[in-house]
């Protein structure tokens, strides 16, 4: 069985950034229905079901193909929210890192955290419809990537270690259809902290 994951802090923790009524929408109905869905299908697929989710990610070649569509949308669902909740913090809690491995690569990579935000920011913002946003590490480097519906990128054997929910349900309730509010409000709450600790499990 697949298990909603405990939120790591409170529904109104990331306020005013993240509003209360949003966080549980979000995680009540939409993470929670993901949850349920993948566990309905897989009811009776005893191997499937014994899969972590990053296995299952990884193993859509076993799942037979008349709910292969609905799996990889049920399962990214449950993936990608457990992250996207993981990498977000209250506020004041939300500080870029100085130094270290994270820190060099980030600026080798996009010049500065700014110009990185920046970077982020224009593909999450150009994205068409429903998806996800996401900073990874592709054989030691890092890479802004975006993909469609709930397709994760565990599955093309990428690293998330930061994401961002570009569906409008991540934010209609407070920003209604202004994506930018959001996002620009969504970099207030980034644990840096965890990205960074993600970062190096990723590339030990
Ligand atoms: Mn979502």
């Amino acid at each position: 069985m697949f298990a909603l994951p405990q939120l790591p802090y409170d529904y109104s923790a990331l306020e005013p950034y993240i509003d209360t009524e949003t966080m549980h929408f979000h995680y009540d109905k939409h993470h929670a229905a993901y949850v349920k869905n993948l566990n309905d299908l897989l009811t009776g697929y005893d191997d499937l079901m014994n899969f972590n989710i990053q296995e299952l990610l990884k193993s859509f070649d076993k799942v037979p193909e008349d709910i292969i569509q609905k799996v990889i949308n049920n399962a990214g669902g449950v993936a990608n929210h457990s992250l996207f909740w993981q990498i977000m913090t209250p506020a004041a809690e939300s500080t870029i890192p100085q130094e270290g491995k994270f820190f060099d690569l980030m600026n080798s990579t996009f010049d500065s955290f700014d110009l990185f935000k920046e970077k982020f920011t224009t593909i999450s913002m150009g994205h068409f419809g429903s998806g996800w946003a996401w900073l990874v590490v592709n054989d030691g480097k890092l890479e802004i990537i975006d993909t469609m519906n709930q397709d994760s990128p565990v599955t093309k054997n990428l690293i998330p270690i930061l994401t961002l929910d570009v569906w409008e349900h991540a934010y209609y309730l407070k920003y209604k259809n202004v994506r930018a509010d959001y996002i620009k409000a969504w970099w207030s709450v980034v644990n840096w902290r965890e990205v960074e600790r993600l970062f190096n499990d990723a590339i030990q």
